[in-house]
Parts: C-alpha cells; structure tokens; sequence
C-alpha cells in the first residue's frame, strides 16, 4: 500500500491541472492513468493500416494529456461553449479561472494568435446569420493544432517531473475505495493507494468505468443529451471568410420542421478528417494544424436529442445508429450532398470524379440515408440550406457528408459546487463526470476540485483559485 496526500485518476486535462496546482502547493500528489507516456502514443491503425486494431486501451484518447492529446487544441475561451460549469461556479470565477488557464497555457507554449476579436468583422457575420435564422455565437479561441497541443503537452509533462509528482502508465485503475461515505483510496491490479482525497478525472475513455463507480459507490447520476449527426467536407475558400475572423463560426439553427437544434462544432480550417473510435464503434472526426494541411475544411453539424420516458438512455440510441453506419461500411460512410438529394448513394466511381476530394481515404461510398432517421436527416439538410446563405456553396452537390458523426457525454455525476461527490473526499471531473465537454472547461473543473482540497488542508492559494 502507498500513501499519498490526493491521488488523481486520468491524466487528461482535468487530472494534469488539479494534479500541477496541488503539487505547487507542496502536496504530495500521484496520478494514475490507464494508456501510455506521452512519446509512447501512436495508433498502430493510423502507423501501418487503415483499419482499427481495437486496442484493449485506445491511444488515441488515452495516456498522457488524454482525449486532449489528438485533439484539435481549439481553447475556446468561454463559460457558454465546452460544459455545464455555470451550473456550478459563478461567472466572475469562472472569468478568472478561464484567464488563469489561457496565463498557463501561454507559459507551457501556446500561441499568442487569438481568433474572434475583429469586432466589426463579427458584427457582419452576426447580421449575415441573423438575416437567415443562425444564431451566431461568437467566442475568442486560442488555436494550438494538434502539433502546437502537443509541443504544449510535451511542456506539460517535463513540468510534473521536475515538480515530483508520481506519474504512473498503463496503470488502470480498478476501483474506488470508500467507507463510511468517506474515501480512502483506489485499488489497481498492481497496487492500492490510500490518500484522503481522491480526484477521478477519466474522461469519456473511462465513462463506462465511472458509471460502474458510481453505482456501486450509490452516487446520483442525470443522463445528458446525445449529439448526432455528420461531418460536412467543403473546400476551405466557402467558408474563409468566416473561418478567417472566428477559427470556428459557432452556428445554432432551429429547423422548421421539428424545431430542433443543429449546430456546428468542431471547425477545421484546412484540416482533416479521421476515424474515431469510441469504445466499441468507429465514428468520424476533424482536426487541423497550425499549418494547413488540405484544400478543404471540415464540420460536423449535430443535432441534441435528450429522451424522458420510458426510454431515457442516449448513449446506447447513439450507439445504436453508429453500429448501423458501422455495419453498413465497415466503419465511416461517404455521400455526396449531391448524391443524398438525388435519393441515390455515393460510389467509388462518382466520389473519384467529385471536385472536392475526400480527406479521409478509408471511408466507403454509400448512402447515409440507409443510417439516419428521417429527422436527423431532415434537420442537417435545412440547416446546411440555411448555411449555404451565409456561405455560398456549403450546400453545393459536391460537398461531401461522411456519417455518423457521435458525440456521448457520461452521465452527469451530482456533486457540490466544489464537484465533491456525496462520498466525502472524492471529486469527480472532466468530461467522465458529464460536467464538461472541452479542453478550457475540463481543466478548470480541475482547479475547481484542487481550490477545494488546499482549501481543506489549510493552503492559502494567494488569490489564485
Ligand atoms: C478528436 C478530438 C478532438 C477534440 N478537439 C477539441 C478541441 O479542439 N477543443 C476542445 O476544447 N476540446 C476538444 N476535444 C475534447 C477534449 O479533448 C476533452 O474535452 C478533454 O480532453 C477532456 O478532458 P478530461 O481530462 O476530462 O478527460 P480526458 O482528456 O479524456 O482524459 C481522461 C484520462 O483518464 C484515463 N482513464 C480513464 N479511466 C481510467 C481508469 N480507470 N484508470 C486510469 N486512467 C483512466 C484515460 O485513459 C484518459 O487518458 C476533442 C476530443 C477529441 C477526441
């Protein structure tokens, strides 16, 4: 058994922040994490094949730096866009906290380069949007790329070595301990750790685990929407205008038919398009570098559908519709806007005559209309006319739909204002506990649980936290 002051589970964004604050203060602090190093990450499906191996821990969303460390590192510098935290600390916190983690970004190497500050630039957009039925919500963004995300990872990781904290890989951790509504530790298959505190932070790799947790630890737990949807390819010059201003046009659309909401997310200016795996199906994804690294740009469009009753689980309807995409291609499937209008599917022939070329070469020519229900289909549809007003051609024949695009949030974990659980001691944060959705957001919920802990432990934060 080994004794710490706060052991943290995950070291994604949420685990890295709290587990650097705590350290700073003098505890004596260990994570633990279930993938791989940092400079032991790669994906062998992306090394040498284009199909997924199905690792027994996916190092694309696992290991140093988490779902973070392949990710587009979009620091979208707002309380509104990347989780529910408003729920739980106030706005003029959250301010700070936001200007807090963009100070030590900056110091771990982010660029200087802000996005979505031309207020008379916005101001056009948003009349543009406005004239069509968008809502257009504008957000500064610190763009890092998936290369810049990883220099400041990179930084990251040197900074908890020289600050001691215990880092452990490859280590999954099994179970939580608690007794009498109190934690006491964890318990690995090599090892189990006592410390008063325990800070969980398993990110959506680990949703499955977590759900498992707390139920057995009797903690209340609320479902959250699921995000369902496609990933839209275009060449980059439809949407600079935008992309140039903002980095990523956030774009809300209520659609006429069912007055659902749509949404853009996750832009990619020159970027790419790539496989996802969550958990057990394969769903499609973006990113770019700072650099570009194609002709095109890529979205996805999602829509949110929450349930009531009887049926209230999100996670397995979404599931259930990537499984269909997944049956059907193999993996991610590829239509033409063109061919989706015209009720006929894609095929090798007509996607190698399109002028917009696909990004994501493993992606099999079919027919999305075989995959999604007539309402998402009807939703993505208006919304891409509605866009294709503001940006001429977004809905031209030849821009490429690659389905399903999913997005699951575990579900959201009670917890106190301070994201301490019912269980005396333990926190849960980050995306695992269903409380956010980004990299800002995540890891400020770990300076959220941490503030706590030195609080606690009679820390004095000078006006930090
Ligand atoms: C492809 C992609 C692109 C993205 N792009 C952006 C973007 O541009 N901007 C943005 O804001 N957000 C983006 N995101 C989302 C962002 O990466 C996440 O919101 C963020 O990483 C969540 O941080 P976290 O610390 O809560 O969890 P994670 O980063 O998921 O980290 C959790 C860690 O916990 C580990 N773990 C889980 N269970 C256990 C266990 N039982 N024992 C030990 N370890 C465990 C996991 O292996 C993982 O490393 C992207 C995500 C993906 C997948």
């Amino acid at each position: 058994m080994e004794k710490y002051d706060v052991i943290i589970v995950g070291a994604g964004p949420a685990g890295l922040f709290s587990a650097i604050e705590l350290a700073e203060a003098g505890l004596n602090v260990i994570i633990i994490e279930k993938g791989p190093d940092l400079k032991k990450r790669r994906c062998p499906a992306i090394d040498y094949k284009k199909i997924c191996l199905r690792c027994p821990v996916c190092p694309l969303i696992s290991g140093f730096g988490g779902a973070g460390a392949f990710s587009d590192g979009k620091i979208t510098l707002s309380p509104q866009v990347g989780g529910n935290l408003e729920k739980y600390i106030e706005n003029h916190s959250f301010l700070r906290l936001m200007k807090y983690v963009d100070s030590r970004l900056l110091e771990f190497g982010a660029p200087d380069r802000l996005f979505g500050t031309d207020d008379d630039a916005i101001r056009k957009i948003k009349y543009e949007a406005q004239k069509h039925g968008l809502v257009f919500v504008p957000t500064p963004i610190r763009h890092l790329g998936t290369d810049g995300g990883f220099k400041v990872l990179e930084s990251m990781r040197n900074y908890v070595d020289r600050l001691g904290i215990d880092i452990h890989f490859n280590e999954k951790v099994e179970e939580i301990l608690a007794k009498d509504g109190k934690v006491y530790g964890v318990r690995s298959k090599r090892n189990e750790y006592h410390a008063d505190f325990v800070i969980v932070a398993p990110g959506r790799a680990g949703a499955t685990w977590m759900a498992k947790q707390a139920k057995k630890l009797g903690l209340k737990t609320h479902p959250n929407p699921v995000d369902i949807g496609v990933r839209v390819e275009l060449p980059a010059s439809i949407m600079d205008h935008l992309t140039k201003v903002v980095y990523e046009p956030k774009l809300i659309y209520y659609s006429q038919k069912f007055d659902d909401r749509i949404r853009t997310f996750c832009v990619n200016p020159n970027g790419v398009v790539v496989q996802e795996f969550a958990e057990d199906v394969i769903t499609v994804n973006g990113f770019s570098n700072t650099e570009p690294i194609s002709e095109n740009t890529n979205f996805a469009l999602l829509v949110s559908t929450s349930f009531t009753e009887p049926f209230n689980d999100p996670i397995t309807f979404g599931k259930s519709i990537v499984r269909l995409a997944n049956l059907i291609s193999g993996g991610v499937l590829l239509q033409r806007l063109g061919d989706l209008m015209r009720g006929r599917r894609s095929t090798e022939r007509r996607i190698s005559k399109n002028p917009v070329k696909p990004t994501l070469e493993s992606a099999v020519p079919g027919d999305i209309s075989f995959i999604l229900p007539y309402r998402y289909l009807v939703n993505l549809i208006e919304m891409l006319e509605a866009l294709d007003k503001i940006a001429p051609g977004v809905a031209s024949p030849y821009t490429l739909l690659y389905g399903v695009e999913v997005k699951f949030y575990s579900n959201r974990i009670e917890v106190s204002k301070s994201l301490e659980t019912s269980v005396q001691g333990l926190f849960t944060i980050g995306d695992g506990a269903g409380i956010t959705r980004g990299l800002l957001h995540s890891a400020i919920s770990g300076l959220v649980a941490a503030g706590e802990i030195k609080k606690r432990m009679g820390i004095k934060d000078e006006g930090k936290i």
